[in-house]
């Protein structure tokens, strides 16, 4: 509990020396509970929100993760990156550095990434070419990225993974990340997961994101998968079962 309190101290000086000048984000949204998994109170999900459709940056329950923790801007829920927060600390601890190489991103700018292959690909059948993309990359309004959940650690390639360094890494995160609310969701497709390929660096804050999921499910149809270059693939692809649902089965139990 003093070590809880301790970090918490930390964490809280820490977001108001880099915030204070900023003044968005006041420092009394930070948790006091030593739990970083906490029962989450009813959410007003929408549509627009689980489509990626909405600009994080003003949204006000996302946050700018400090430049300590990534290479670059990223945004994040703040739950999520309070729970990274301690994850992060914790592992420090194992002399276990995580770097957060990708947070958020929203529909325009998964179509950006979406549209680029897809001309890449331009050679292709159109399926073939969907494919292809989505061996690593999301169709926009598809992606668990929008919401804010999920994190991309350390390395985008799963050999380096296999590494000492990078292997010392994943093992600590299969121990432990779970104990944080973080999961793999993109594991071995050897037992029948379908979707993505396996993805050792994509971790997803399951206490808010699997909340996420069953109002995706409950409310979004292949229809609403629309507006960038390629999207009618997306019901041949069966998008909605295969990939947003392409989760491990550990993440598909959760609750
Ligand atoms: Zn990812």
């Amino acid at each position: 509990m003093n070590l809880s309190i301790a970090i918490f101290s930390l964490f809280t000086s820490f977001l108001s020396f880099n915030w204070s000048t900023t003044k968005i984000y006041p420092v009394n949204i930070v948790k006091t509970e030593a739990d970083s998994i906490k029962p989450v109170e009813k959410l007003s999900i929408t549509k627009a929100f689980v489509l990626g459709k909405f600009d994080y940056k003003t949204d006000t329950t996302f946050i700018k993760v400090s430049a300590q923790h990534s290479a670059k801007p990223i945004y994040l829920n703040k739950d999520v990156y309070s729970a990274f927060l301690e994850m992060y600390n914790a592992a420090l601890k194992d002399d276990v550095q995580l770097v957060i190489l990708s947070g958020t991103r929203n529909f325009e700018e998964q179509k950006a990434i979406w549209e680029r292959k897809w001309h890449r690909y331009s050679i292709l059948k159109p399926i073939e070419r969907a494919q292809k993309i989505l061996e690593y990359s999301s169709m926009p309004s598809s992606s668990r990225h929008h919401w804010g959940t999920d994190l991309d650690l350390n390395s985008l390639s799963n050999s380096y993974f296999s590494s000492e360094k990078g292997k010392a890494i994943y093992d600590w995160l299969i121990l432990n990340a779970h104990k944080f609310g973080f999961y793999q969701v993109y594991t071995t497709k050897e037992n029948g997961r379908t979707g993505y390929n396996l993805e050792k660096w994509h971790w997803s804050y399951l206490p808010l994101a699997h909340q996420y999921l069953e109002f995706y499910n409950s409310n979004i149809s292949i229809d609403d998968i629309n507006d960038f270059e390629g999207f009618e693939i997306a019901k041949e692809l069966h998008i909605i079962e295969d990939y947003v649902n392409g989760i491990s089965q550990q993440a598909k139990n959760y609750n």
